[in-house]
């Protein structure tokens, strides 16, 4: 048996029996853990509200060999987001989030830079809920940057040509192409777009959410096809929480 004490963000939870509740959290040592609370839902429970969704905690729990599920032994909340669960749109946001999370994070597996962004975006969120679209397609492209599904839009991947000054299109293979190599065909990716994206390398989700509003209110459904295309390419499915966000998305 191994205890672990890790900063954590919690993702989702549900009950088990009549006093317990599964915990889903992403920790920043140990990656993605899903942990029984015993005693959760009992009112004077010692976890409190640690263990509601997005709450940054200080997590202890004990590991055991061979099991999947570890023990959730104490939670200490670091930062609470109950008033950003509270809104309406940034509690969806969250929603997809934490559906991400769990899908692009392998079990058991720290992801430091992850986390970082994970928790940077959640802090940018809280700081402008209003800018929770801009900053969920911040995390849509450095989700998918950092499992590396996120293809190369400065150049051509089929002739090398730079993609500074020429369409671009997003192809079947999720690579991008020239307008010569792709003969027009697949996902178009605007020149505007093409900025957004190398804005998101260089700024924080904070940073993103000021400088690019501007751009991104007239590039969202874009920017958004292409992103949601990859995402659903690299799980090999829809997310189920994305349907809303894909209706933000339409034109
Ligand atoms: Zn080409």
């Amino acid at each position: 048996m191994n205890v672990v004490t890790t900063e954590a963000i919690v993702l989702r939870s549900y009950n088990l029996a009549e006093a317990d509740r599964i915990v889903v959290c992403f920790t920043r040592d140990v990656g993605l853990i899903r942990g029984v609370a015993k005693g959760a839902r009992r009112m004077k429970s010692r976890f409190g509200a640690a263990l509601e969704p997005f709450t940054i905690v200080k997590l202890e729990f004990r590991e055991k060999e061979n099991r999947d599920l570890v023990t959730i032994n104490g939670a200490e909340i670091l930062k609470s987001n109950f008033a950003m669960a509270a809104n309406i749109d940034c509690s969806e946001a969250l929603g997809y989030m934490a559906e991400l999370v769990s899908e692009f994070a392998p079990p058991h597996e720290a992801n430091e830079k992850l986390f970082r962004m994970v928790a940077a975006c959640l802090e940018a969120l809280a700081m402008a809920p209003n800018a929770s679209k801009i900053i969920l397609r911040y995390f849509e492209i450095w989700i998918l940057r950092l499992a590396g599904s996120f293809p190369d839009a400065t150049a051509c991947a089929i002739c090398g040509a730079s993609l500074t000054t020429q369409p671009a299109f997003l192809d079947f293979e999720s690579a991008v192409r020239c307008g010569t190599c792709s003969r027009g065909v697949g996902t178009r990716l605007l020149p505007q777009v093409r900025q957004l994206l190398l804005k998101s390398q260089q700024l924080s989700p904070a940073q993103f959410a000021e400088t690019c509003a501007g751009t991104l209110a007239d590039n969202d459904a874009e920017l958004a096809e292409f992103t949601h295309r990859l995402i659903v390419r690299t799980l090999e499915r829809r997310p189920r929480t994305l349907t809303a966000f894909g209706a933000v998305a339409q034109p």
